[in-house]
């Protein structure tokens, strides 16, 4: 095996392994990987059928896509090759809700009053972590909580962000912190009135600011993409939803937003003498294509029906859901467009994945069923699609170069028969050698973290004093 290392000149690489420097591929000569068995899911076509595939073949990789792919692909001048003896990969993981900005967390101390009800771990915890957070904290959450998931074999995070004392420019934070992983982004703000109107006015400036700024597009496929970001319909007058409509019209995109994660956002709309939270936001023209609603747990048949003919997309967390005792979605019935996220409890999407399926079968198979796991798996792809333009899920010519490597101490065979099974049972963190994107290493095992971890729990420790005194 030749070890590939890639000086680091251009200012725009993220910096990934420590004193191992790497570049945007860009720059860099091409790469060959040879004899791979290489697992994908869709065809390069942008809006063509979902199409699994294992086969052996070598991935010719240049200019952050892979450009060619075959047997028996002859070497090119200055060339890197690698014989990868029939090791997997398959494309880098798609984690289509998380929170970043929660990654320092985990072992803080309790809140002082136990939560009893979602609506108080959401005041208790969540709303007086994000207030707590600052620029520091916020940079350094990002990067520590990219490198996990990019560890986890994740190459692309739509990041759901709130730090609700320091707004103005925190998606640059949350960016810099990703791009120093060396994972990409779909980021947003979430717009909320909690803080009264000059707060959301704030967030309003922030979501348009980093939209404005992720419009343009540049040369290759992009590392950020920006969305309209809003937290949930109880916390949203109808005035911000307005204003976020606009927003969506104005850079023709959606918003990602929590919708239904439990039944406190009915009640508190109900309370409030509001429509039921999916009826408010249709109402304000928020359900519609590129929207992101994650959770849907607390959802009728008639509101599932809307999302589907609207075009927006569902986003289940199981095991939030499980954690927050929110009650379980009604995944069976969850539309065409619904793929999986982590909700900021880890970056590990096969976790996800696997927990889901448990969850279908808890109380006898189903209601989720194997094949019901595919969709919801590569709908993340389908969604990323839609969002950057771009071939992800495929690993054909014209493709990101975004992927995973496995270990070549895999025990079992992978083929096109057995895929999703190795995919629910078999696939651990602990099985990636590797993981790509944009054509280039930002990940192998062993490599030392891109951040100091004294300074990490510093600002762990920081922001819990902080919390303790909201
Ligand atoms: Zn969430």
């Amino acid at each position: 095996m030749i070890l590939i290392r890639i000086r680091n000149d251009s200012p725009d690489a993220p910096r990934t392994g420590g004193q191992d420097l790497k570049q945007t591929a860009k720059s860099t000569p091409g790469v060959l990987l040879t004899n791979a068995n290489v697992l994908d899911y869709l065809p390069p076509q942008m809006h063509a059928a979902p199409d699994p595939r294992v086969e052996l073949a070598d991935l010719r990789i240049q200019g952050g896509r892979i450009v060619e792919r075959g047997l028996g692909l002859a070497p090119r001048a200055g060339e890197e090759v690698r014989d990868l003896d029939g090791r997997t990969i398959m494309p880098g993981l798609i984690n289509a809700h998380h929170h970043l900005y929660s990654t320092l967390a985990p072992g803080m101390p309790p809140p002082a009053n136990t939560p009893r009800s979602f609506q108080d771990v959401l005041t208790e915890i969540w709303w007086k972590l994000d207030r707590a957070l600052d620029p520091e904290a916020i940079r350094m959450s990002a990067v520590s909580g990219a490198w996990d998931a990019l560890r986890c074999g994740a190459t692309l995070i739509f990041d759901h962000h709130s730090s609700l004392t320091t707004v103005g420019g925190s998606l640059d934070l949350v960016e810099q912190g990703m791009r120093d992983a060396g994972v990409r982004g779909c980021l947003c703000y979430e717009v909320t009135d909690r803080g009264g109107p000059g707060s959301r006015d704030t967030c309003l400036e922030e979501t348009r600011r980093y939209l404005q700024k992720t419009a343009a597009a540049g040369e290759g496929v992009p590392w950020f993409k920006g969305l309209a970001g809003a937290h949930a319909s109880f916390t949203l007058e109808d005035g911000t939803l307005d204003s976020l409509a606009e927003i969506c019209t104005e850079f023709d995109t959606g918003v990602h937003i929590h919708l239904a994660e439990g039944s406190t956002d009915r009640e508190i709309c109900q309370d409030r003498g509001w429509p039921d939270p999916l009826e408010r936001l249709d109402r304000h023209g928020l359900v519609r294509p590129r929207s992101l609603l994650a959770h849907g747990v607390d959802l009728t048949p008639l509101d599932l029906q809307t999302i589907e003919e609207k075009g927006a997309w569902l986003v289940h967390n199981g095991r939030s859901n499980m954690n927050n005792g929110v009650g379980r979605a009604p995944v069976d019935r969850f539309p065409p467009r619904s793929c999986l996220g982590t909700d900021g409890l880890d970056g590990n999407m096969f976790g996800e994945l696997r927990t889901t399926f448990y969850r279908g079968n808890e109380t006898g198979r189903g209601p989720l069923g194997f094949h019901g796991a595919e969709r919801f798996w590569i709908g993340g792809y389908q969604l990323a699609r839609e969002i950057f333009g771009e071939p992800f899920g495929s690993l054909d010519a014209g493709a990101p170069a975004d992927f995973l490597i496995g270990c070549e101490d895999q025990k079992q065979p992978l083929h096109r028969g057995n895929w999703l099974g190795l995919l629910l049972f078999g696939m651990q963190p602990r099985l990636i050698q590797e993981v790509w994107v944009d054509g280039a290493p930002r990940y192998r095992r062993g490599d030392p973290a891109p951040y100091d971890g004294k300074a990490c729990r510093a600002a762990a420790k920081r922001i819990w004093d902080r919390m303790a005194n909201l």
